[in-house]
């Protein structure tokens, strides 16, 4: 079936073009054994992160829902030195755990990991007045995906890249029945995209071990 041939190709993929990488081996068995939810990107999808990421040389960046830290220890890599990665997670044990991660993967230094529900968060950023992040991942609870898009052109500057992810849902984006608030707020998101003149974006569908969905992709124009 389709599903299978997905997890096959995306394992014929990260067998030629992913290293084994102990580090990250060892995250993905401890959110396990932590007893996390299974919604890190895959191995292929983190390192198109971090490969974007150092397309644009980002500096700062700024991921909004952590988990485990699989994710946040893929775009910290991409960093060089001096650079720095804020991420927000708002559930205690998901943050314990990725803490844990962040520091087997050598990355604290790097990595400023804040607890707490993100959008409390990011007021207090304005407050302490944190400087503007060159690339920013959307990844935590999609119905507020549209308030993470304000968030996230306020902590921008010209050249930003914005992406955000899961908005394709298995298609059900295009279901007008479907009135699930992460599909809704996936929806909203959409729309704030296309009314908003200072982002340009576009979004890709894709399938593999996690399934059909895709990601919004947008640069910061001004
Ligand atoms: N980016 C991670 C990765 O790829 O490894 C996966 C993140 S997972 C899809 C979403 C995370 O957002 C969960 O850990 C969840 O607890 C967190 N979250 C949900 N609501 C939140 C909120 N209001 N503020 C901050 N984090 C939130």
């Amino acid at each position: 079936n389709l599903t299978n041939t997905w997890n096959m190709v995306d394992q014929y993929i990260i067998e030629r073009l992913i290293p084994h990488d102990s580090v990250l081996e060892q995250v993905l068995a401890a959110n396990q054994q932590a007893g996390l939810p299974p919604y890190d990107v895959s191995p292929n999808q983190g390192k198109l992160l971090n490969l974007f990421a150092q397309m644009q040389g980002s500096q700062r960046i700024l991921e909004i829902g952590t988990l485990g830290g699989y994710s946040t220890i893929w775009l910290a890599r991409a960093l060089p030195l001096g650079g720095q990665l804020v991420t927000l997670e708002l559930d205690p044990v998901h943050a314990q755990v990725a803490k844990a991660n962040i520091s087997l993967a050598q990355l604290d230094d790097i990595v400023d990991l804040r607890v707490g529900d993100a959008l409390d968060q990011l007021a207090q950023m304005d407050f302490e007045g944190v400087a503007p992040f060159d690339f920013i991942f959307i990844d935590a609870d999609k119905p507020n995906n549209p308030n993470y898009l304000k968030w996230a052109l306020h902590f921008s500057h010209p050249g930003t890249v914005i992406i955000g992810d899961n908005v394709i849902r298995d298609g059900e984006v295009i279901n007008e029945n479907n009135q699930d608030p992460r599909v809704e707020g996936v929806r909203k998101f959409y729309d704030l995209l296309a009314d908003e003149s200072r982002i340009t974006a576009t979004a890709i569908q894709t399938v593999g071990s996690k399934g059909y969905d895709g990601f919004v992709l947008g640069i910061v124009t001004s």
